[in-house]
Order: structure tokens, then C-alpha cells, then sequence
């Protein structure tokens, strides 16, 4: 049977050049059938009336972790605990959830006054019955609690340990911490976790992701989880340790919903850890200039590899040097190859890279705005080169193909908060920010044209229903009112999925 929904009394904006607004969207069996003024006399169906609400396409995050967004949800944060009482005050906090492990990231026993190290008795004090792991922000130190370590003695993780003694106090480092960290996140990632994820996505208006560096351990959870059902579309970057498995990991997960795009490529780190590939080293640190994790020669054929077993390639890029040796490999490649790669990140873009550049141009890139907030310290870190930092409105004047995404759980979900940084900054070149409409471009049709997905990121007719509706029109707030703009309600392929006007009532 057909399902027919027309949407009537809408504020759409439909981000396409065609038709960029109208009041009437049909829908029929998921699909856009129609967009206009008025409800054409042969359509018929439900009939959701919006009230005059705003209507956008449903945002698509090009860039984010999904795994770790959700393990995000059940791992308590401990970043910034000023002493041990502290950390066990909040770990004690998620003594509450239903988990077969307490997690806890991100102290530093440095920013403790006493700055001892926490122990696995400090842990004890929290919990006996629930074992606990917690680890240093660094990722190279762990602290179990008396039953933690009896588990992981118990499922043969401390094998080969060095550090019998250390391990008796509860100290885990390098191999066994990885091998432990492993088996607390599969632990971890469980149906419910991942259902709550997809939810938290949903009601920020995101209708699709693409989710880079998954591994094949979380993606069958996910396929686990939802049986089939998943509310959103979700595009995959595998991490490169799968690149051997890419034809027989998209021929048993790729359905309907889930797409394996290709494979993510690491050219060098972060501006944060200063370990993003400079040119000449960091002002704060002048004789670093960073890790490269590959060399032209490498790169080429990194991405051959690739491209002969049908993955596309996105390719991380921060620091200058990383670029310019990416700029390298592409002189060595034919056109038909280029366009099968995508940039991720693009963040130092220096005058002579920049002309460089062009002549590959269209050029796939996701961006990331609200690094352009959080690296507050890049003048510190890059001198005068911070003023070649997210180059965001020459990259679009260029004729560059972009899209956004949020980087979660580096930065949160909520598109809005990336949005505004896109807008408003503070850029260290202020010339670079971008409008509204064009970030609101750039996180729809845009992220579509990255991957170029089809029937994605406008609404028009022959595309998917993929929409959301805002509680006020974000081309007429003040940058005050885009803060608690919120999404009222999201469709994906025509099904509400998430809904706080009460339409179905
Ligand atoms: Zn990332």
C-alpha cells in the first residue's frame, strides 16, 4: 500500500537552487513526490499541518566516531579531578548504570596536589563489586580496582605482563592496558549503547553519518543492535587495517541503510598534541615539527591498494608538511584516482600550498568549524602561520567541494554548535568565516557531495524525505537565538523518528 504524508503550512527551505522555498512537501513510500505553494488536487494523505514551523534537509555529519560517541555515553569523565577524592566522587556517580564495567577517562594525578598516583585500594573505595577501569589522559597508564584485576587475570589479558608488581597494585601499562582497554570497550559497546547513541543523533536532526576509522567489531554490534531497523543512513571509512577485508566486509554488512564508502588514511596527528606535520617546527616547541606517518612513495600506494579493490579514500591531513607531501603523491596520480579521495580536516592551507593546490581542483574536504573555537591556543602553537589556520570561505570561493562534520565525540554532536563556530569564529583571519546559509549548505548538500551520495541533503522531488523541523527559522535569528534553536522533529525516508510537536496525536 501507499504511504502518502503531505507536510502543509511549512517554512521550507529546501537548499536547492531550483526551488531554494516552499510551503507543501508529499511524500509518498519515503520518497519526495512533491514540492510547492499548494497541495496539488490528485494528492492525498496524511496531512501533518507544521504550523508555519521551518523545515531543512536533515543535517549529514561527514566526519565523526561513532563507536566512541557512543562509548562516550558510558564512560564517566575524568578530566580536570583536582585530587583522588575527587575522581572517586565521580566514579561513584556511575555505580548507577546497568554496565559490566565502570570507565573512567581522562585524569591527570600531575594536576593532584599530592600528585600520587591512583591505586587499585583508592578504587576498592568506590566499588568491590563491579570491577573499574580508569585511565590517564595520556591513554598509557590504567588503574584497576581488586576485581578488575582478578578479571583480567582470570580472562588470561595479563600474559607476558612485566609488571607482576605494579599489576598487583593495580597499575597497567602499554600492552596489557591496550589488551584490557580492548576488552572493556567490547564489553562496553553493547546494544543499548549504541541504541542511545543513534537516538542522541536523531534528536539533533542528523539523518545521516559518516563514520570514519570504524572497525569491523563495532559495525556488526551495530548491524546486531538494530536488526535490520537503523533509523539513519550511515556511510563507513574503514580504519586501514581492514583494507585487506574491504570486499568481504562491504559484501556482509553494506544493506540498505549502511554504505562502506572506503578507507581512512592517517597523513599525521593533531595542532593539540603537537604531532600534526609541520613545514618548520611548533613556536612552542621549536624543535618538533610533528609525526609523518607516511611518505609520498607510501601514500601512492596506500591509495592504489585502495582504488583496485573499489575503496574510495579519505585522507587525514593537519599540518602543512603533511599537505604538501600529499600534494606530492597527487602530481603522481592520474584525474580518474583523484576524484575517488577526500581531504579530512585541511587545516593549514599556507599561500604557496594554496595555489599549489588548485590545479586539483574540485577537491573533496571535510571541514571541522569548531576547531576553529577550540584550538584557542594555535597562535601559540603556529606563530604567524595561524593565520593560514581553517581557510574555510577562500577554500569555498575556490571551488572546493565541502562538507562538515562535527568530529564527535572530539567535539560534541549538535550541529549548531559547529554551525556557529563556522559563523562567528573567532578566526584568527576573521575574512574566513562563512554565512549561514552556506554552513547550513555545506552540513546538508554539501556533506552529500563527498561521497556523492544520491537523493541526499535537499528536498526536491525523487529525493529521499530526509527532513527536520526547527522550533525557529535559523536565516532570521540573532546569533543568540541560533544557540537554543532546537529540532522538534526528524524524518528519515518519511518515518518520524523523533517528535516533540506531537504530530501523531
Ligand atoms: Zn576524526
Amino acid at each position: 500500500m501507499m504511504n502518502r504524508i503531505i507536510l502543509k503550512n511549512c517554512n521550507i527551505y529546501t537548499m536547492s537552487s531550483e526551488r531554494p522555498n516552499a510551503k507543501v512537501l508529499c511524500i509518498e513510500n519515503g520518497v519526495i513526490s512533491y514540492v510547492g505553494e499548494q497541495i496539488p488536487s490528485k494528492f492525498s494523505g496524511k496531512i501533518i499541518d507544521l504550523g508555519g514551523r521551518t523545515v531543512l534537509p536533515g543535517f549529514i555529519d561527514s566526519h565523526m566516531h561513532l563507536s566512541s560517541y557512543a562509548l562516550m555515553q558510558v564512560t564517566t569523565d575524568l578530566s580536570g579531578t583536582k585530587s583522588i577524592e575527587e575522581l572517586k566522587y565521580r566514579l561513584k556517580a556511575a555505580k548507577n548504570q546497568d554496565v559490566p564495567w565502570i570507565y573512567g577517562r581522562g585524569w591527570d594525578h600531575e594536576e593532584f596536589s599530592d600528585k600520587r598516583l591512583p591505586s587499585r585500594k583508592d578504587l576498592d573505595e568506590v566499588s568491590v563489586d563491579m570491577p573499574i577501569l580508569i585511565v590517564r589522559k595520556c591513554g598509557h597508564v590504567g588503574i584497576v580496582n581488586s576485581l578488575g584485576i582478578r578479571k583480567i587475570i582470570d580472562l588470561g589479558l595479563a600474559r607476558n605482563s612485566s609488571n607482576q608488581a605494579e599489576l598487583s597494585q593495580g597499575v597497567l601499562y602499554e600492552e596489557t592496558l591496550y589488551r584490557v582497554i580492548k576488552h572493556v570497550h567490547s564489553q562496553l559497546l553493547s546494544p543499548s549503547t549504541l541504541r542511545s547513541a543513534i537516538e542522541n543523533i536523531v534528536k539533533k536532526g542528523i539523518t545521516s553519518i559518516h563514520w570514519m576509522s570504524a572497525d569491523t567489531f563495532s559495525i556488526k554490534k551495530l548491524v546486531e543492535a538494530f536488526k535490520g531497523n537503523l533509523p539513519i543512513r550511515i556511510f563507513i571509512y574503514l580504519s586501514s587495517e581492514h583494507l585487506s577485508k574491504f570486499r568481504d566486509i562491504k559484501a556482509s554488512y553494506e544493506n540498505g541503510k549502511i554504505k562502506i564508502i572506503g578507507i581512512k588514511l592517517f597523513m599525521d596527528g593533531s595542532f593539540g598534541a603537537r604531532t600534526a606535520a609541520l613545514r618548520s617546527g611548533y613556536d612552542d616547541e621549536p624543535h618538533n615539527m610533528g609525526i609523518l606517518n607516511m611518505n609520498a612513495a607510501e601514500l601512492i600506494s596506500s591509495i592504489l591498494r585502495c582504488i583496485k579493490l573499489g575503496a574510495k579514500i579519505a585522507i587525514h591531513i593537519i599540518g602543512d608538511r603533511a599537505l604538501e607531501i600529499m600534494l606530492d603523491a597527487l602530481e603522481r596520480l592520474d584525474r580518474s584516482i583523484i576524484k575517488h579521495i577526500r581531504i579530512e580536516h585541511l587545516s593549514l592551507l599556507p599561500d604557496d600550498l594554496f595555489t599549489k593546490i588548485k590545479r586539483y581542483l574540485p577537491l573533496k574536504v571535510s571541514i571541522q568549524p569548531r576547531f576553529v573555537t577550540s584550538d584557542f591556543w594555535i597562535r601559540d602553537r603556529l606563530g604567524k602561520r595561524a593565520k593560514y589556520t581553517y581557510r574555510f570561505n577562500s577554500m569555498k570561493k575556490i571551488g572546493f567541494i565541502m562538507g562538515i562534520g562535527s568530529d564527535a565525540p572530539v567535539e560534541e554532536i549538535d550541529p549548531w554548535i559547529h554551525i556557529i563556530s563556522a559563523i562567528n569564529g573567532p578566526y584568527v583571519n576573521p575574512l574566513e568565516a562563512i554565512d549561514i546559509k552556506t554552513a547550513i549548505e555545506l552540513y546538508t548538500i554539501g556533506s552529500s557531495n563527498l561521497i556523492n551520495s544520491i537523493g541526499l541533503g535537499t528536498l526536491r522531488k525523487g529525493y529521499y524525505a530526509d527532513l527536520i523541523v526547527l522550533d525557529k527559522d535559523p536565516f532570521r535569528c540573532t546569533l543568540e537565538e541560533l544557540r537554543d534553536i532546537k529540532v522538534l522533529m526528524t524524518m528519515v525516508d518519511g518515518v518520524i523518528l523523533f517528535d516533540r510537536i506531537n504530530v501523531k496525536k
